[in-house]
């Protein structure tokens, strides 16, 4: 469904990405994991059209994307959920749902905001709250929403367990399983080795711009150096 092959991507002279490769099938939870810096971000960026690529191709659904805005990769349901997560601060949490919609122009919209908010009832029960006067994981239950209104295909995650407390981190991941089990196609990128690699079905590891190992989750998450590295063993 997505097939990266040779993803060179470079900040001015830095090169943050260096040949990458990496393919996700459809109805796949894939997770790439590795430290601060690895360049997972970086790598997502440019897949979803928000960070110029130096090298590489980018194919998905069997097509080129390489160069393709975010507006339109989002309209054919390639569909990221930033790190921080970048919710409208001014707006309310329906508004920011609508805003998820943006693309579309059928009338299940309501019936769709219904369905975040089945998955998220924190989110019903403040829905005229300013997104900007949410806690950290409210905000990310938002931005989850958000990007479901647009009705991904594949949904990327940008470290959502980032920063919350150890029971937001069970609900999130809870959640990203469930969107994967309802047949959404997801590429979870974490710090969170252990929880990341419990929840997918193949995962890469991404040190300093390049993919070191890639297999089954489950061998991974065995894997004595991956458990050195990546969860304190
Ligand atoms: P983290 O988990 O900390 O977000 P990451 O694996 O997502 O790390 P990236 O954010 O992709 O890593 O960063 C990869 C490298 O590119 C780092 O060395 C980083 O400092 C650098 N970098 C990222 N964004 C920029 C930028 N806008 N300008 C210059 N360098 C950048």
């Amino acid at each position: 469904m997505l097939k990266v092959t040779g993803l060179k991507v470079a900040y001015g002279g830095i090169q943050a990405v260096k040949g990458v490769n990496f393919e996700v099938h459809q109805g796949e939870l894939v997770s790439l994991i590795g430290a601060n810096g690895a360049g997972k971000t970086t790598t997502l960026k440019a897949v979803t059209g928000t960070q110029p690529v130096a090298e590489g191709t980018i194919e998905y659904l069997g097509r080129s994307i390489r160069g393709q805005g975010a507006w339109d990769l989002v309209k054919q349901g390639l569909v990221m959920v930033p790190e921080g997560r970048g919710t409208f601060t001014r707006m309310t949490i329906v508004e920011n749902l609508q805003m998820g919609a943006f693309i579309r122009n059928d009338n299940e919209i309501d019936a769709d905001i219904e369905m975040v908010f089945a998955l998220f009832p924190r989110l019903k029960e403040r829905r005229n709250q300013l997104a900007g006067t949410m806690s950290g994981g409210e905000q990310q239950m938002l931005a989850m929403g958000r990007a479901l209104m647009a009705r991904p295909k594949v949904l990327l995650l940008d470290e959502p367990s980032m920063g919350l407390s150890p029971i937001m981190v069970d609900k999130i991941f809870e959640v990203v399983n469930d969107i994967h089990q309802r047949g959404t196609t997801v590429l979870l990128v974490e710090q969170n080795a252990s929880r990341a690699l419990g929840l997918a079905n193949r995962g890469y590891v991404m040190d300093s711009g390049e993919i070191t190992m890639t297999g089954d989750a489950k061998v991974l998450l065995n894997d004595p150096k991956v458990r050195a590295a990546y969860l304190g063993e």
